[in-house]
């Protein structure tokens, strides 16, 4: 790295030792990583409202979030029902304003005082007493002098996130700012460019320098949207750039197994099942064949619908690699749904003569040691289990083949710790697809994909229905009469309350009021979050052997569960449920030749609105968006029963940053790219990512040399460089 930009921050003005040292709890070590702490927001002009403009737009009827710019006046907290509510008022040049906390007064009593400035954002009401009112606004303090001078110059402000780290030394918004601005003006003009240059001019990408620079004092929104790009490009590049490595070091350097299909047993599984195997299960499994046949390991995504029959595939390849005399690992997201496939599975290969065991959190130590035992000394053919199997002391004797269900519901290490149990295991990863295809294939671009896109054919489609609250006593009343036929249903209540204890005496409220009242006629049971898995799993297996005819739970069944006898699945509260939720937890049901019911159940009046609604362009308005997002959500539900479909809305519906935010999606967390609105950038890039590992592996044409370096510096923990090193 260039010397002067690796020095510490300490030598950087108002800066000293301590507040150096706060810098470094937040990961800010050196100037470098200053000019890399780039703002959260801006500030400009074009977004800030008057309070008298913002006055006509709610008489207008809009209702969406505005900016304002205001000094404050007095602040006042008074009492409500014994609760303390905070009131700042405020004015700008037209007029007066007020932002109001229900909650935390404490709090935001401490940051406002009188005389200062504050942009203040929310979404504007006016009172009944005709007050211009923000409640719990964001806000973002401001000085005089920078107050003035964007409002006579326009000029954008940028805003940084203030972690506690640093406030505990004293530095404020202001000083936070004038910190980095300091810092972009003496050295931004000294980073070296991290992109080769014949990219820059191929992608009409702006300089590094330059880049840096606009991010923290863009002139105009034009050169901070170029700003942006070039960093959105540089992104996703590496992102592919590793991908292309990956692929490529999989493929040439790793010479897997290669295992030899053996007819006779395979024949006798096929033969044991009740069912022929689907045109597109076949095509998917003669994709595998070919993986696995071949010596190169086999990375693939196997992805198909809830119900689609993605396990008996997983099993004919399990099959496959336990006759070539390999072990084999089957990981599931939960318990209850290790459990479940352990059970089935167990039971369709013993005829072949496999052993296969189960491995999860709350076995007994005694039990435990035995399996880990057997599985070191290859006694164990198959082992299905949570992500207990990723534990270090879990060793294979001679791993060959590696299976992960709802692959979505882990993490991309967690998949790659599995993986490293064997030599170079082939591993296949499932997945009812969470994520548009086109979008899988950019971003999974190390794994093939493979695609189940046909349901068997016995499926009747699910029919769901959408209903109000008031209508409940009828659907009690016809889950009764299905009862009498033999029907099974499962009831759903979503998890509202944030702590357990809580939760729990809800569902227990609901279970005794069903079990009581509704449904008395009935056998009814209760499955929740908190139980032991043993219980659950006694629960589930009675529940499977018929014992109830109702089963009530929370969310526990999302994953997988597989009971044909359950027919009619009741979602309460549904427009609580994210779209690909709904759709899983819809997919429990269906599963046997039976006519399956979906039934959401919702407020009233949401039931009533939602079903007016059709799927056009403007309807995926952000606006619209933004007002309506349960009702289409609810309305998309009622009009397909297919996955993708859903996946392409609820891609529409989500915006950026919530969607692959969590750990669960196995996606990285991307800085600058978003994912849902950069789809054609995410393509140029890999295209130009790809087109440079493939035409030059070892990075030594001098235009790639930045390249090499950029990755060796700042991505080496994250790819294996050993080849280019
Ligand atoms: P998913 O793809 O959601 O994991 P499963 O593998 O659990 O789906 O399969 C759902 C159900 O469909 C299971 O009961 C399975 O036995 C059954 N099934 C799988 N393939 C077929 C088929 N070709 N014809 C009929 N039923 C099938
Ligand atoms: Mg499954």
């Amino acid at each position: 790295m260039q010397s002067e930009l690796s020095k510490s921050v300490q030598y950087l003005k108002s800066i000293g030792p301590k507040r150096a040292e706060s810098f470094s709890k937040i990961g800010i070590n050196t100037i470098q990583d200053l000019l890399y702490y780039f703002p959260s927001k801006y500030l400009d002009r074009t977004n800030i409202l008057s309070s008298i403009r913002i006055v006509q737009y709610v008489v207008d009827g809009y209702v969406g979030e505005v900016t304002i710019l205001g000094k404050v006046v007095d602040t006042e907290t008074h009492y409500y029902n014994k609760k303390q509510i905070f009131k700042v008022r405020m004015k700008d040049a037209t007029g007066f304003f007020e932002c109001v906390w229900f909650q935390g007064a404490k709090f935001f009593k401490d940051l406002f005082h009188e005389g200062d400035y504050f942009a203040v954002s929310a979404k504007p009401v006016i009172t009944k007493y005709g007050h211009l009112q923000f409640a719990h606004p964001d806000f973002d303090r401001l000085v005089e002098a920078e107050s003035k001078e964007f409002l006579n110059t326009g000029k954008i402000i940028p805003f940084y996130r203030l972690p506690k780290q640093l406030k505990e030394t004293n530095i404020g918004d202001f000083s936070l700012r004038r910190i980095i601005s300091s810092a972009v003006e003496l050295y931004s003009g000294k980073i070296e460019e991290t992109l080769p240059k014949n990219i820059l001019n191929e992608h009409a990408l702006s300089g590094l320098n330059d880049t840096i620079h606009s991010l923290h004092s863009p002139n105009n929104f034009d050169e901070l949207s170029k700003a942006r790009h070039r960093m959105k490009f540089e992104e996703i590049f590496y992102f592919e750039c590793m991908v292309a490595l990956r692929k490529k070091l999989f493929a040439t350097k790793s010479v897997g197994l290669s295992f030899k299909t053996k007819s006779a047993p395979l024949k006798q599984f096929l033969s044991s099942l009740p069912f022929e195997l689907t045109a597109s299960q076949l095509k998917v499994l003669s994709e595998i064949r070919k993986d696995l046949e071949s010596s190169s390991p086999m990375n693939r995504l196997l992805q198909g619908d809830v119900g689609s029959g993605k396990t008996i595939v997983a099993l004919i390849s399990i099959i496959i690699a336990v006759t070539n005399g390999y072990q084999c690992a089957f990981m599931a997201p939960t318990e209850i749904l290790a459990d479940q496939h352990f059970k089935r599975i167990s039971k369709m290969l013993e005829p072949l003569g496999f052993k296969t065991e189960i491995l999860i959190g709350g076995q007994k130590k005694s039990e435990r040691d035995v399996i880990l035992a057997n599985i070191a000394s290859g006694k164990i053919n198959l082992v299905i289990g949570t992500h207990a199997l990723i534990e270090e002391n879990v060793k294979f004797k001679s791993l060959g083949m590696v299976v992960i269900d709802e692959q979505h519901r882990f993490g991309v290490l967690q998949r790659s710790q599995l993986s490293k149990k064997g030599t170079i295991p082939n591993v296949l990863v499932m997945t009812a697809t969470p994520i548009p295809r086109t979008l899988s294939m950019t971003l999974y671009g190390d794994l093939d994909v493979s695609t189940i896109d046909e349901m068997p054919k016995n499926r009747k489609p699910i029919k769901t229905i959408l209903r109000g609250e008031n209508k409940l006593p009828a659907i009690f009343d016809f889950v009764k009469k299905k009862a009498s036929e033999g029907y099974q249903s499962f009831i759903v209540y979503p998890l509202v309350e944030e702590s357990e204890k809580l939760e729990l005496k809800a569902a227990v409220k609901h279970f005794e009021e069903l079990q009581n009242e509704h449904l008395k006629e009935l056998r009814v049971a209760l499955i929740h979050g908190r139980m032991k898995w043993q219980e659950k799993e006694n629960i589930m297996n009675e529940f499977a052997a018929g014992k109830f005819d109702v089963l009530v739970s929370t969310t526990v069944i999302e994953v997988g569960i597989d009971i044909p006898n359950a027919n009619i699945i009741i979602i309460n509260d549904a427009h609580r449920f994210g779209l690909s939720q709904l759709h899983q937890l819809r997919g429990r049901v269906g599963r046997g030749n039976q006519q399956a019911y979906c039934i959401l159940v919702t407020k009233d009046e949401w039931a009533a609105r939602s079903s007016q609604f059709n799927f056009t362009e403007e309807f995926f308005s952000p606006a619209q968006i933004e007002k309506n997002k349960a009702s289409i959500r609810l309305n998309a539900m009622v009009k397909t029963n297919n996955g993708f479909e859903l996946s392409e809305i609820d891609f529409k519906l989500r915006g950026p940053g919530n969607i692959f935010g969590t750990e669960q999606s196995g996606l990285p967390e991307f800085k600058h790219i978003n994912i849902v609105e950069d789809v054609q950038l995410i393509q140029q890039a890999k295209d130009c990512a790809f087109g440079i590992i493939n035409s030059d592996p070892d990075l030594i044409r001098e235009n790639n040399l930045v390249v090499k370096n950029t990755l060796k510096e700042k991505y080496s923990s994250k790819v294996l460089l050993s080849h280019i090193a």
